[in-house]
């Protein structure tokens, strides 16, 4: 990627009116002509724009019943269905011996996702603790390795949820990082300042999307307003991109709440919807993703060199597909979803759920402290 100041700018990516500049996003280009008010739903919109059908597959039970022409297969079925599906991603534990064949002599890098790989989903985003055993392993594998953990949430929030300060951060899918100001190499870049964190220690960030904080202030508030009559509903605020969780409403009104959150969009044509773990992401149509993160990152730390760098990320939503292409086609290392279910990927390995990921980081860990 190249950082030089005459690509500084994150280009939009989704399409917006001619009448609007496309080279960056000045306050009189983003922000909205008027506050949205809650319009009757237009059932065809999220029908037909895919969004119910997204929903609906984005977030898949731990084991599943597959249905086929037949009708619903049984559990036997399905795991010769997953087991079918392993041969195509295989586990990352059994193929443990392969990937440190590959990393011999090069600098190993982690990058993590959060919900989902760390901790469990749970009903609650706030409860979604990582257990104690996790935070050791995590703690040791960024003792050897340089180590991030790149979140749809807010930096802030998920430093709470983790509090190691030994790791790199990165929030809101990538568009608020921070890490030491002593680990990095000096980018000159428009969105990347030097800053001082919480205990006066300095450090850098790194913000592409800090010109939407104020227009993702406002959307939040409303989607907080036209949600607040469905029982279950929970939007969070992520600072650079927002969140409405819907895994606690009752299945017969995520129409109502998709349509409720399309209709909000239809007038920010700069703010663009991705579909998380029963989650609708509202976000900056900017040219920036989990993925474009492991690139600056990787580049922050000097590490971008294929040749001597190994990068493995882990993750389990569809967020992250960006991230496993990056290294994919970077040939950068290896992406690992999370899945109990099969599932289309970009990754090129699997780990079943959150205790093998713990699993695969304490194997990381051992095979380092023997060979120092
Ligand atoms: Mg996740």
């Amino acid at each position: 990627m190249d950082l030089s100041p005459a690509n500084a700018s994150p280009v939009l990516a989704d399409p917006v009116p001619m009448n609007q500049t496309r080279l960056g996003f000045h306050s009189s280009v983003v922000f909205p002509r008027s506050i949205p008010k809650k319009k009757s739903g237009k059932v065809d919109d999220v029908r037909s724009n895919g969004w119910l059908d997204a929903m609906q597959s984005s977030s898949p039970p731990r084991r599943r019943m597959v249905k086929d022409v037949g009708g619903e297969l049984d559990s036997d079925d399905s795991d010769r269905l997953y087991y079918s599906w392993k041969l195509k991603y295989p586990s990352a534990l059994k193929s443990f011996h392969h990937i440190i064949n590959r990393a011999n002599n090069k600098k190993i890098v982690i990058f993590l996702d959060y919900d989902g790989t760390l901790s469990p989903i749970v009903d609650d985003p706030n409860r979604a603790f990582m257990s104690v055993d996790m935070r050791s392993a995590v703690k040791g594998v960024a003792k050897y390795f340089p180590t991030a953990i790149i979140s749809g949430r807010s930096r802030d929030k998920v430093y709470e949820l983790v509090g190691l300060t030994e790791l790199f951060y990165a929030g809101s899918h990538g568009m608020d990082i921070m890490f030491p100001a002593k680990d990095t190499m000096s980018i000159n870049h428009t969105h990347y300042i030097r800053s001082t964190d919480k205990k006066g220690k300095e450090v850098n960030l790194f913000q592409p999307a800090r010109e939407f904080i104020p227009m993702i202030n406002k959307v939040f508030r409303i989607l907080v307003d036209v949600t607040k009559d469905i029982q279950g509903a929970f939007v969070e605020n992520h600072k650079f991109c927002t969140a409405v969780h819907y895994r606690n409403v009752d299945d017969k009104n995520w129409l109502l709440i998709a349509q409720r959150v399309h209709d909000v969009l239809k007038d920010y044509p700069c703010l663009r919807l991705t579909h998380g773990r029963k989650v609708l992401e509202v976000r900056p149509v900017i040219d920036w993703d989990k993925g474009k993160a492991v690139e600056f990152l990787l580049q922050s730390l000097g590490l971008s060199n294929s040749d001597n760098v190994l990068a493995i990320y882990i993750g389990d939503d569809r967020t992250d597909e960006d991230a496993f292409k990056v290294l994919r086609e970077g040939n950068h290392g290896y992406g690992i979803l999370v899945s109990s279910v099969p599932k289309e990927s970009k990754a090129f390995l699997s780990l079943r759920d959150t205790l093998e990921v713990k699993d695969f980081l304490k194997s990381l860990v051992s095979w380092k402290e023997q060979h120092k």
